[in-house]
């Protein structure tokens, strides 16, 4: 019987699945590293709610495009040279992800894990989390009609739950938001797609889980589990040690140690991305815009303009690298030319918690009964939090809410990483 849970990391994922456990009726206790309130990827990012955009980041030619990119400073995308054995071996594997196989079947799970992203969001409104909601649909913008048309071949797959993606010339995106420039030659509007504020949804889920009576520990770093045999008993924070019946680990890219303490490590690392928030008004937009050779996304929000971008692999912690960020501020003034290219305000960096395969891993950890893994979500954490905690929930209860989500859920089981002699024995005992 499951009456507690300690879930570790108050990111958006681990957020959102304590107000899941929560309304279950489990007693809830939420520990974080951080002093207060959520940090990192969870409020550094572009807030899109975006279904349309359910690709695995590993896609054919992908790694082939970075290394290229190699000797650019400002390249959205980038392999820092690092000789971390864990961080070669990721990006070996990642390698082999690159093709049109694996790349098509993620992009499947991933629409079927996508399919009830906007009415659980939808009722996050209903049942009173506050935070900034906007629904006015988003813009994939481009210079050429090549690059549209391969991204066009990304967003096809997703129309199967109701996400459209219509194909405009650059007049009829400039009559929808008219500060886009010449440049922009053609793109997509998705009028169904949604962004928020980010810390505002990571504020508005603390505050609605504390309605509750979830519990939150900040200050704790868990640096040691316990086990009896098949069972994790508590985890350590320091000389604190906390117990429960049930653990879900969701610690972002820190999820991989964990899970390596509980007897099974996870191929999570990080994904650095940069931003920066513009507040001179220099552009008004409506809708989120992604600028698309660029990769950069721009998010308007209630008082300031998000810029996001970047995808940099091999760096482990937060510093900012000014080239980057000026990277995003030139190409955004190639696409919106109101935007001065110069000096862009100061910045913010975040860690993607990155899997080789580019799916997210949430589910049963192997050889452990009572802790589930919820993490690995790349570039699309906030559009899945709500997602990911139904199935976390869904799991907990078992029987008949675990068969319903079986199916969706299978293809992101942390059984995947399992080495193949090991997986045949994880079968066997379970
Ligand atoms: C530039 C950028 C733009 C993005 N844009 C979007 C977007 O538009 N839409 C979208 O859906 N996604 C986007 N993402 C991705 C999204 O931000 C992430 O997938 C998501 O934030 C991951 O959330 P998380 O809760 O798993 O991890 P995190 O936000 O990293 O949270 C993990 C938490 O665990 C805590 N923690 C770590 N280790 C321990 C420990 N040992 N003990 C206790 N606590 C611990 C940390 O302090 C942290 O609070 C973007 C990311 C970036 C960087």
């Amino acid at each position: 019987m499951t009456d507690s849970a300690v879930i570790v990391g108050a990111g958006v994922i681990g957020l959102a699945t304590a107000y899941r456990l929560a309304r279950d009726g489990l007693a809830v206790t939420v520990m974080d590293a951080a002093h207060a309130g959520a940090a990192g990827a969870s409020v550094n990012n572009a807030g899109w709610i975006v279904p349309i955009m359910s690709a695995p980041v590993p896609a054919p030619g992908m790694l082939g495009q970075a290394l290229r990119w190699m000797a650019r400073k400002d390249s959205p995308l980038y392999v820092r040279p690092s000789p971390r054995p864990d961080h070669v071996r990721f990006m070996t594997s990642m390698l082999r992800h690159c093709n049109p196989r694996d790349f098509q079947q993620g992009t499947e799970a991933l629409v079927s894990l996508n399919e009830r992203t906007l009415s659980l969001f939808d009722e996050y409104e209903k049942d009173g989390v506050r935070f900034e909601f906007h629904r006015t649909g988003q813009l994939l913008v481009f210079t050429t009609r090549q690059a549209m048309d391969g991204y066009r071949a990304t967003t096809a797959p997703v129309e199967r739950i109701g996400h459209t993606a219509l194909p405009l010339s650059g007049d009829e995106l400039r009559d929808l938001e008219p500060a886009l420039g010449k440049n922009v030659r053609v793109g997509l509007h998705c009028p169904q797609e949604r962004h928020v504020d980010p810390s505002s949804l990571v504020a508005g889920l603390e505050n609605r889980c504390q309605d509750l009576g979830v519990r939150f520990l900040h200050d704790r770093r868990v640096t040691g589990i316990r086990s009896r045999g098949r069972v994790v008993t508590s985890v350590l924070a320091g000389s604190e040690e906390i117990s429960g019946d049930l653990f879900v680990l969701a610690a972002g890219v820190h999820t991989g140690p964990l899970a390596r303490q509980a007897g099974f490590p996870l191929p999570i690392q990080p994904g650095k991305g940069y931003g920066f928030d513009d507040t001179s008004g220099s552009v008004a937009l409506r809708h989120s815009v992604y600028l698309g050779e660029a990769k950069v996304a721009v998010t308007p929000l209630s008082d300031r303009l998000r810029f996001a971008g970047t995808m940099e692999f091999g760096s482990f912690d937060a510093t900012l690298d000014p080239h980057r960020l000026r990277g995003i501020a030139h190409s955004a003034h190639a696409y919106l030319p109101g935007f001065p290219p110069a000096s862009p305000p100061r910045g913010w960096t975040g860690l993607r918690p990155m899997t080789p395969d580019g799916l997210p891993v949430i589910g049963p950890l192997p050889g452990k009964d009572n802790v589930l893994v919820a993490s690995g979500h790349s570039m699309l954490g906030v559009t899945l939090a709500p997602v990911t905690a139904d199935i976390i929930s869904a799991q907990v209860k078992g029987g008949q809410h675990a068969s319903a989500m079986a199916h969706t859920a299978r293809p992101f089981a942390p059984q995947r990483f399992a080495p193949r002699r090991g997986r045949d024995a994880v079968r066997r005992a379970a």
